[in-house]
């Protein structure tokens, strides 16, 4: 997780939907409200089915519908985004800029970070103009490595070398 106090995220990106839906004339309802709060549990992906089942620990079974009727709603007002090679939902850090996001996903640890960039919306609404066509969505997702999942790969690549150098079978811990 990239983020020191998470709590202090889920925090902050409850009383930024607040103010938002306030904003839209919307309403944050409770069921809409925990959907949000659940899916910025993490930083990282979550599920229809995780939220269902999460959202229905607590006694009463939460409908499907329920939730996805949540979802659509945060969907709308860009609370969140949808990944759609996951088919998951993610918090957005930002939602009172609309924006489409470019969203990084790290094989390793899970983690999402959203960018945005004018520069490679506008080179794909100019592919699109220049063969006459007219898009109605844009998604763009990048899986590999964050930063420190890839920094522990390299760290871990090295101490292997240095083990099969020196013939020690558990070498120095870090
Ligand atoms: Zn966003
Ligand atoms: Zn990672």
């Amino acid at each position: 997780m990239s983020c020191v106090n998470h709590h202090q995220c889920v925090e902050q990106a409850l009383a930024r939907a607040e103010t938002l839906c306030h904003r839209a004339n919307a309403r944050l309802t409770p069921i809409r409200r925990e959907v949000l709060r659940e899916i910025w549990s993490s930083h990282e992906a979550t599920k229809a089915y995780d939220l269902i089942e999460r959202l229905s620990r607590h006694g009463e079974q939460v409908k499907p519908p329920t939730v996805y009727r949540a979802l659509d709603f945060l969907l709308e007002h860009g609370l969140i985004h949808r990944i759609e090679s996951l088919n998951a939902f993610v918090g957005c850090d930002h939602p009172q800029h609309p924006h489409q996001a470019i969203l990084l996903i790290c094989n390793d640890c899970g983690d999402i970070r959203e960018e945005g960039s004018e520069a490679v919306h506008a080179a794909l609404a100019t592919l699109a103009s220049s063969v006459g066509f007219s898009p109605w969505s844009e998604v763009i997702e990048l899986r590999g490595l964050c930063r420190d999942c890839r920094l522990a790969r390299e760290r871990k690549a090295a101490e292997s070398l240095d083990h099969s150098d020196t013939h020690e079978p558990n070498g120095t811990a870090t």
